[in-house]
């Protein structure tokens, strides 16, 4: 006893020290509650089954939580799980399941096809003999807002750009002068505004005056 106070380096912490049995204990300090959410459908794991990728999250959830999808998806859990369903609400399930998950991968395909497929316009227009524009078509299928590029491009180019109608009426940007290789080259380099778009996607067209016109 006569030893508490010798050796500071290891005297326990004062509050401890000063811990009487009878004094309720401390209280447990509360971990942060940390939640967990499917990167697959974003809901947290245990609502992935109303989701339509069920197969990709059980994947997923399997890679990175394997202690969740054995309590989710092992033998037992889901004997107890459809335990309560009759055989026929069960297959019913299962197949209703496999149908929107089939339909939603259907969907993504689709939107990323079209995406893939949909080629981007820059044509240079001969106006007279010295002076062009130039229309940048197409931007819109790859989510890109054509007034904020219409903007990026007047500053850019310290001339004029707006965003009008084509004649089919589709909308498009008309830029003053001929900057077709400077806006391309934009594209590469993904300045500003103009992100995600595959240069490969990218056409340069040139449009010259008809001759004997006016
Ligand atoms: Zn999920």
């Amino acid at each position: 006893m006569a030893k508490k106070g010798k050796t500071p380096a290891q005297d326990p912490a004062p509050e401890q020290a000063a811990a009487d049995p009878d004094a309720p204990p401390p209280p447990e300090p509360v971990p942060p509650v940390s939640v967990i959410y499917c990167a697959v459908c974003t809901y947290p794991p245990e609502y992935c089954e109303f989701g339509a990728s069920l197969t990709r999250c059980k994947e997923w959830l399997k890679e990175e939580h394997s202690d969740l999808f054995d309590k989710y998806y092992s033998e037992e859990a889901l004997q107890t799980k459809v335990g309560t369903l009759s055989l026929e609400a069960q297959q019913k399930l299962e197949k209703d399941m496999a149908k929107k998950e089939v339909k939603a991968e259907a969907k993504a395909e689709a939107a990323l096809k079209k995406k893939m497929a949909s080629q981007i316009i820059i044509k240079r227009i001969e106006r007279t003999k010295r002076k062009h524009i130039t229309s940048v078509f197409g931007l819109e299928a790859f989510d890109i807002d054509l007034k904020k590029a219409a903007k990026q491009f007047a500053s850019k180019f310290a001339t004029g750009a707006s965003v009008s109608k084509n004649p089919q009426g589709l909308d498009e940007i008309v830029v003053s002068g001929d900057v077709s290789d400077e806006i391309l080259e934009m594209i590469e380099n993904e300045v500003g505004v103009l992100k995600g778009i595959p240069a490969d996607n990218v056409e340069l067209v040139e449009e010259k005056k008809k001759k004997g016109g006016e």
